[in-house]
Formats: C-alpha cells, structure tokens, sequence
C-alpha cells in the first residue's frame, strides 16, 4: 500500500510508517552540503547535512514515534522536508522499512573499451583507417576523431563505409573548417552524432535536415587539448550508470583509449606516455601492458577534496590535469568549486580550497576545521 502524506498519516492512520527515499535517489554527502541523485529522472535535490544525519538517525524509527521524540527541536522541520521529498516524488511511506532494499552500486561492461579518441590528420588518411579496424576488433561504443586537417567527403564516406561494420554507436568529429557545410550526397550513418568545424568564421550549431539527426557544428575555436579536464557544472552527469561506474572507477579513463596522429596508444589525448605504436602492437596488447589500466581504477573517494564534496559521482574525474603531478590522487587542477564553503569561482565570498586546509604529499589534504568553520560563519551565517 503507498502512503503519500506524512501530517494526514499523523492524523488518520494507526500504521507504524516509515520514510523512505526510493532506492534510485540516493544521498550524497558532502562536507557542507548534501544532494539527493535521482538516478532515474537524472534531477538532484539539495538537502542540508543536517538533514541527512536526522535521516540516518529516523531511518528505522516509525513517523509518529518521530513525531513524539520531543527531545529533538528538528524533528517537525524534518518531517516537513521529508514530506516535501514525497510530493516531489524522491520517496515514499511505507509500513515496513525493508520494503525498498538499497540498491545495486555494482559495475560492470562486457566491453573492454567502451570509449575512444583518434587524433589524426586526414590528408593522410591510411593511419586513421586502420585505427578504426582495430578498434572495430575491440567492439567499442563511442568513437571520437579529432582531425588535425580539413577532413573532406571522400574520407568521410570512407570512415561511414568503416564504421558500418564496426560496433560502435556513436561518433563524434572534430576537424577544421574549409567551408560551410553544403549537403552530401549520401546518407550518413544513424552512428555519426556530431560534425565540429573548428576554426570557423563564426559559432553556430544546427541540425542537419534529414533523417540522420547529425548535429553540425561550427566554432570559432581551435582544438586544444589543453582545454580537456574542466570542470563546470554543464558537464555533470546524473545516471545510473555515470554513478554505478564512479563507484569503482575513474569517470574519465575507465575503459578510454587514445590513439595520435603518430599511432602511439595512450590513456587520453593530453598524456604523453605511451604503451606503444599500431603500427607495432595492437591494441589489447597495449592494453595489457602493465600500468596502462591503472587509472581505470582511481575514483573519486580517493582524491583528495573530492572525497569530501557532494558532486563526486556526477563529476568527471580528470586524471591528466592535477593540482600536483607528482600526486596521482591530488584534485583536478581545474575546478573551481570550493565543496568546504559551497561556492564556485566568481560567487561572493569563493576563497580556492588551499585556503581551507593544508596540502602535502604525505597526508594529502587534511582541511582546517577551524578555518573552514569561521569562513562559513562569515559567508553564511553559520558553520
Ligand atoms: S584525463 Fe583529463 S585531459 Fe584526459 S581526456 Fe580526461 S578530462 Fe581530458
Ligand atoms: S571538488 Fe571539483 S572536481 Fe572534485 S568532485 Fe567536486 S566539483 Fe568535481
């Protein structure tokens, strides 16, 4: 039976009830703050930590026994929330609290890549086609090219041609802009999801008009590796599957490869180390090689100042670019979010996180409560 009103539930029924969140909206905790995911309907909340220790604290004590605990001032705004998470639909009463088991964080892919980048120069092109059939081999979803050239329509028919065969579901190009883009003889694959003209007159996007539902891109940018690894909150995933492999993995590297313009296999465009040329190996040698997965396997509960904010399972996680290169687990060099006094970067009253703690290879970030506590006095009000 669903019970939906936590104050009629006081009123009328002689239940026990119990709030409960629906297993796929699951709380985060961060150091201030908390969130809600809706794993489901991908939609956050945000809650205060308060409220998640009282949820901890109720989470097998029936609501009207909430009710009468008058030892806790907290209790009716609790429930206040609680019944607020009901209407908009994150929870539910129900009579017996192991009605909802939690649910399932496990892992797992049958694929060994899932994603890869080929960087390439397309006026060359025997390189990049035989990147593509060896990946075909390795059956992977995603597929993006950067084009370091002005990729034209004979090779991008050919790479239609390649990808046909190949299990990939989605490719994304990236390459330089020679003209606008006037129409193609052919269909293109359903597979092929966004053309990017770099270093165009002008920034304009639109969707190609037909049956294919490319989106084409011009920007009046260049393509630069060096603005790889930002982190904005345009670019937080909330899903299932986004959280389930932040569990246990790097949401970034997790079964990435990358293969450049000179045929060296590595981890991601903007790293340097290579585990070796196509032309040499191929690609389940490389990697197979040791310390190629290594970085498959570091989440965010292990770097330091993300283990403590409440976006770490949305957030991807970039491993290239970071605050100290001889620390694999230091934080993302470029976020510009603050999780100990809830601000970003340009918001009134942001110090960067080194104003919160102190950093050292050994320890990692050990953050200043004390510091932190009177920051947020001043910002909000409170600790
Ligand atoms: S590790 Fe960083 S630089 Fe490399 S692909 Fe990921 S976000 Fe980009
Ligand atoms: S601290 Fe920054 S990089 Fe780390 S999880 Fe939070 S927003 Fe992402």
């Amino acid at each position: 039976m669903i019970f939906t009103n936590i104050f009629q539930q006081l009123k009328n029924n002689d239940n026990s009830l119990y709030f409960r969140f629906w297993a796929n909206c699951i709380f985060v905790k961060g150091h201030r703050k908390s969130i809600v995911y809706d794993l489901q309907r991908e939609r956050i909340i945000y809650l205060s930590n308060l409220f998640f220790e009282t949820y901890q604290r109720y989470k097998n004590i029936d609501i009207k026994s909430i009710y009468a605990d008058s030892k806790n001032p907290n209790r009716i705004g609790f429930l206040k929330i609680a019944n607020n998470l009901i209407d908009n639909d994150f929870g539910i009463l129900v009579d017996n609290p192991k009605t909802l088991p939690p649910l399932i964080t496990d892992y797992d892919s049958p694929l060994l890549i899932t994603n890869a980048i080929i960087k390439t120069d397309s006026s060359n092109p025997e390189l990049l086609y035989n990147s593509i059939k060896s990946l075909s081999n390795l059956r992977i979803q995603a597929l993006r090219i950067d084009d370091h050239s002005k990729m034209n329509n004979d090779v991008l028919k050919k790479l239609d041609d390649l990808v046909r065969q190949s299990s990939c579901e989605q490719i994304y190009i990236r390459t330089n802009f020679s003209s606008y883009f006037d129409k193609m003889e052919y269909q293109l694959s359903f597979r092929f999801r966004q053309i990017t003209y770099y270093n165009a007159p002008a920034d304009i996007e639109y969707e190609r008009k037909d049956n294919s539902d490319i989106t084409i891109k011009y920007s009046s940018k260049s393509i630069n590796y060096k603005d790889c690894g930002n982190v904005e909150k345009k670019y937080f995933t909330i899903n299932l599957p986004f959280f389930t492999e932040a569990q246990h993995h790097n949401t970034c590297l997790n079964r990435k490869i990358c293969i450049d313009a000179n045929g060296e296999i590595k981890n991601c465009p903007a790293m340097t180390k290579s585990y070796g040329n196509i032309r040499d190996i191929t690609l389940k040698e490389a990697i197979n090689k040791p310390g190629f997965k290594d970085l498959w396997f570091i989440c965010k509960d292990q770097i330091d100042v993300c283990k403590d904010c409440e976006f770490r399972y949305m957030c991807t996680d970039c491993r290239c670019f970071i605050k100290d290169p001889e620390n694999i687990y230091s934080q993302p060099a470029k976020c510009t979010y603050n999780p100990y006094i809830c601000l970003w970067e340009g918001q009134e009253g942001y110090v960067p996180v080194e104003e919160c703690g102190t950093y050292s290879r050994k320890t990692g970030f050990v953050p200043d409560k004390k510091r932190i506590n009177e920051l947020n006095r001043k910002i909000w009000g409170e600790e």
